[in-house]
């Protein structure tokens, strides 16, 4: 918050000499005055990220049963006008209700997805988000048809800051994943990535299943 006060105010300034000064200087002034209006915009993302970034990891989880299919229904509305205006398809079908924080289940599918249509290929992008039970714990998997990811580069990408491609290309501040990194973490879950480039990708994660782990074992008795 300490950082977003004077960030905001050479926000408003560089916006304002871009209004009344655009076009009636040189064409260098122009020039320069657009770097630092888009410096300015790319470090209030960057701020607001760092912000969820450091929220994920502190503060104490909100546990409690959630309907992830329910989660999933809220997030892929909330996304609408996006999902509408890239023509994607996002199906998921059979998610459980897992012991868990509900904002940070809702962030985690938000990032996943939306990265999901953003590295989309020449296709319209088509997502799915399964679930499947294990022993102890639910793996949840979404799965997409874009560019894919280099096998060599997959361990980087859950690293803060770590990105594979320029902000031209793609937008974006390289802590997504290190967002969703964290949830799944703190939740006890690991998360892993599949790729094929130029195919797709497919995120994985797991939850421990509470109420499994607290079923009690039934062993056969020794006789
Ligand atoms: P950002 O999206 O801001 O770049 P992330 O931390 O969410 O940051 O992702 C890090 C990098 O991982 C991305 O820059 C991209 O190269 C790669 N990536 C993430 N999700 C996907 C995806 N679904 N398909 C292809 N590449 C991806």
């Amino acid at each position: 918050h300490d950082l977003q006060e004077p960030l905001r105010t050479v926000s408003s300034f560089v916006q304002l000499l871009s209004k009344r000064y655009k076009g009636k200087l040189d064409d260098k002034a122009d020039t320069y005055i657009n770097f630092a209006v888009e410096g300015t915009t790319h470090m209030q993302k960057l701020l607001q990220d760092l912000l969820s970034f450091s929220r994920a990891g502190g503060g104490r989880l909100n546990l409690q049963p959630v309907d992830l299919q329910s989660v999933l229904h809220k997030v892929v509305q909330s996304m609408g006008r996006r999902i509408h205006e890239t023509g994607a398809e996002v199906t998921g079908e059979g998610l459980p209700v897992v012991t868990a924080d509900e904002t940070q289940m809702s962030q985690l599918f938000q990032n996943l997805i939306s990265n999901a249509i953003k590295f989309r290929g020449e296709d319209n992008p088509m997502i799915r988000i399964s679930a499947e039970h294990n022993e102890h714990h639910w793996i949840f998997r979404i799965t997409d048809n874009g560019i894919g990811i280099d096998p060599n580069n997959i361990d980087r990408i859950f690293l803060i800051f770590q990105r594979l491609h320029r902000r031209e290309e793609y937008p974006g501040t390289g802590i997504g994943l290190a967002i969703c990194k964290r949830i799944v973490e703190r939740h006890g879950g690991e998360i892993t990535v599949e790729s094929d480039p130029g195919e797709g990708s497919t995120f994985s994660f797991t939850l421990p299943d509470q109420e499994a782990e607290e079923r009690p074992v039934i062993s056969a008795a020794v006789p």
